[in-house]
């Protein structure tokens, strides 16, 4: 079995700061991680590599040359190989043309039968990613993935959703997004670690991956930022006192009242 895992450097924050002029991601200074849900990604993808043996997992990026630093914590982690897609041509890409990038790099990798991402990127939280690759690739997908089992040439999943989950039988090549409650990452190990540094990154340029320069980059990506900013923080709260539920709710009803909200 062939399995292709998206994964994405970055920041190692919530606190996103944009550049005002050209509405991208600024990432100096701040230090970078894995995404958390796409190690949860890699983590489905060995867990299948341990019931299955002979089964490859390589891992997949966009993005500048610093994120081969991720790329060999994934293999540490136990993934067989990696590929860096990394071009200027391939920066300030929006979601549609980081899709158009990835599945491009995902068809230079060859054969696959499943494709995992995660459900959400931390920095730019859009999840589109993962659903606009199965679509660029003809093949289908479920998103929010919770649970998984290998039926023979299908994968059943569980997909969360807001009042319970759905279960799903789907064909395989697929691609399915992953989330927190799907499994706990392991760590890399010592044979990993070891591993990974005797095996070379694959770096692609837009040449090699055969995309479209006409697709990808800031130019080319469709969405605008006309304005972006970090909201101001809120006032703080107020504690209401008493001793009693009773009392504490005789002081809110007060509070309220000296308001002239009720
Ligand atoms: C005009 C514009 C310019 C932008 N320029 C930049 C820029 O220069 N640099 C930048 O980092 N961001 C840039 N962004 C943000 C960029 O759109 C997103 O970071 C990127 O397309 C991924 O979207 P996301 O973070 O919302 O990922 P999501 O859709 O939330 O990610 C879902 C999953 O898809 C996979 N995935 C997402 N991105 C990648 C990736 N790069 N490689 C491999 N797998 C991935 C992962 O598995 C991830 O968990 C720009 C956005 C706009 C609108």
């Amino acid at each position: 079995m062939k399995i292709v895992v998206c994964v994405k450097q970055v920041p190692d924050t919530t606190e996103i700061k944009i550049n005002p002029e050209t509405g991208t991601l600024i990432r100096d200074g701040v230090p970078a991680i894995l995404n958390p849900d796409d190690a949860i990604a890699l983590e489905q993808a060995l867990q299948i590599k341990d019931e299955n043996p002979g089964t490859a997992v390589t891992v997949v990026t966009m993005g500048p040359p610093q994120a081969q630093e991720m790329l060999e914590e994934c293999m540490a982690m136990g993934a067989d190989d990696a590929v860096l897609l990394s071009d200027r041509a391939l920066g300030g890409s929006d979601t549609w043309a980081t899709s158009n990038a990835i599945a491009a790099g995902i068809k230079k990798i060859g054969e696959y039968d499943i494709i995992f991402a995660g459900r959400q990127a931390i920095d730019g939280d859009t999840a589109q990613v993962g659903p606009q690759i199965a679509e660029k690739l003809g093949i289908p997908q479920v998103t929010y993935v919770k649970n998984f089992e290998l039926q023979d040439q299908s994968a059943v999943v569980e997909r969360s959703l807001e009042d319970g989950y759905e279960k799903l039988k789907v064909k395989l090549p697929c691609v399915l997004t992953a989330i927190k409650e799907l499994n706990v990452p392991r760590y890399m190990s010592v044979r990993g670690i070891l591993r990974a540094a005797k095996t070379e990154v694959k770096v692609w340029n837009a040449a090699d991956i055969g995309v479209d320069v006409e697709t990808v980059g800031l130019k080319a990506s469709p969405t605008n930022v006309f304005k972006s900013f970090t909201p101001k923080p809120k006032g703080t709260g107020v504690k209401i006192e008493g001793d009693t539920p009773k009392e504490k709710a005789a002081n809110l009803l007060i509070a309220l009242k000296e308001k002239h909200i009720i």
